[in-house]
């Protein structure tokens, strides 16, 4: 049987082996809980963790006493936001946001909005993926308490202007939340660290296990803002209870360890790939590209090809490519990618798009084959549509 093709490394990556290695003691022999202060079980665990988190401050440029693990992104999304809901500003809160974020931001905000009375700005995208710093300034109120944006977009890998957005807000006394899940091991982290007072990663993103995340907060001021919503046991300076996931943590150190050690060089042969797969799929008659045109991920594209639907291409790869329309949380969806319509694509083509997300197992073989096979299936869904037949009469 032939290898499936892997081309959804933005949904999740596998772990690398010796992320698993470095784990699995922590999974058998020293398997203490670093709460058990009275025995070198519980000792033992306690160093791992200590010596885990010492290496992803030190790697990610932050300070060790200023990380909280949760268990993922959307965990970490939904602490950041929560806090800042009415009872941290009991005259009303506004955030500020992004059209396309990640449905763990645009949820919760709906949440917020419904439950809590909070007010939620939707900023608007231009059609390269880029939200406008004058409709950022616009947007300002004097009850604006946070800035949510995403440092990279995981369906089409557009990285917003941090820097610019940053800027914008100093000496307002309004918080930045960075959603840098995407960006993790893929690009620099350290120029928008040093703006964000609080950011969140996700280690399942960059060859880690899944369920262990983090969440970085700048200062003291940011962490008076942060409300805990897991009470029990006193864990985590009491921000977020519950038992730590040595193994998880252990396991987040290396897959950083090893997803930042050989960054660039990584990424240089990452965008190698990636933009041969994307000239590749652009031969293909009429595709597109979106978000081509604003700074990127290097691992990422998403082309449109009119005339096919990305559902019916979807199920024809699926023997063979995995590849994905979009966000794997919001696969269920039946609407258009609201990422793809927020850039003003028409819906017809945001549900002919397909997202193509690589990572550091791909190998050129696979993006010729995956380009061929792509090519056969487009051609093959296009001779059974008649408006496909009509046009070509
Ligand atoms: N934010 C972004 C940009 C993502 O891509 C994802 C996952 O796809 C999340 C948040 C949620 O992360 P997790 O799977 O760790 O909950």
């Amino acid at each position: 049987m032939q290898k499936k093709l892997y081309l959804d490394y933005n949904a999740t990556t596998p772990c690398d082996p010796a992320v698993v290695d470095a784990m699995l003691p922590f999974l058998s022999e020293n398997f203490g809980n670093t709460s058990s202060i009275h025995h070198s079980f519980g000792w033992l665990a306690e160093e791992a963790v200590e010596a885990s988190t010492d290496q992803i401050a030190n790697i990610l440029g932050i300070s060790p006493d200023n990380i909280i693990y949760t268990s993922g992104s959307t965990e970490g999304i939904n602490m950041v936001l929560k806090s800042f809901s009415n009872k941290y500003k009991p005259s009303g809160s506004h955030i500020i946001t992004c059209k396309t974020e990640h449905k763990a931001v645009l949820d919760t905000c709906a949440y917020m909005e419904k439950y809590e009375g909070v007010s939620v700005t939707y900023l608007n995208v231009d059609t390269s993926g880029l939200i406008n710093l004058n409709d950022l300034k616009a947007a300002l109120r004097p009850e604006t308490v946070l800035l949510a944006i995403m440092y990279a977009n995981n369906e089409t890998g557009v990285i917003q202007p941090i820097q610019d957005i940053a800027k914008i807000i100093a000496d307002q006394n309004i918080f930045l939340f960075i959603d840098a899940t995407q960006a993790l091991g893929k690009v620099e982290l350290y120029d928008a660290l040093e703006v964000a007072d609080f950011a969140c990663f996700s280690a399942h993103k960059a060859y880690g296990p899944k369920g262990i995340g983090l969440v970085y907060y700048k200062d003291n001021k940011a962490k008076k803002a942060l409300h805990s919503f897991i009470q029990g046991g006193g864990q985590q300076k009491t921000l977020r209870g519950g038992t730590i996931n040595t193994p998880g943590i252990v396991g987040f150190a290396k897959s950083i360890e090893l997803s930042c050690e050989n960054l660039s060089d990584d990424m240089i042969r990452i965008t190698q790939l990636r933009d041969q797969l994307e000239e590749g799929l652009l031969r293909i008659e009429l595709s597109s590209s979106n978000g081509h045109s604003a700074p990127r991920l290097p691992n990422t594209c998403n082309i449109s090809f009119p005339f096919v639907n990305g559902a019916d291409l979807l199920r024809a790869l699926s023997k063979d490519i995995a590849v994905s329309n979009g966000s794997a949380c919001n696969a269920a969806s039946e609407n258009p990618s609201h990422v793809l319509t927020a850039m003003r694509i028409d819906p017809d083509l945001a549900f002919s798009s397909l997202r193509f997300s690589i990572g550091k197992y791909t190998s050129e073989e696979d993006i010729i084959k995956t380009i061929n096979i792509v090519d056969k299936e487009v051609n093959s869904l296009r001779e059974k549509n008649i408006l496909w037949e009509r046009r070509k009469n």
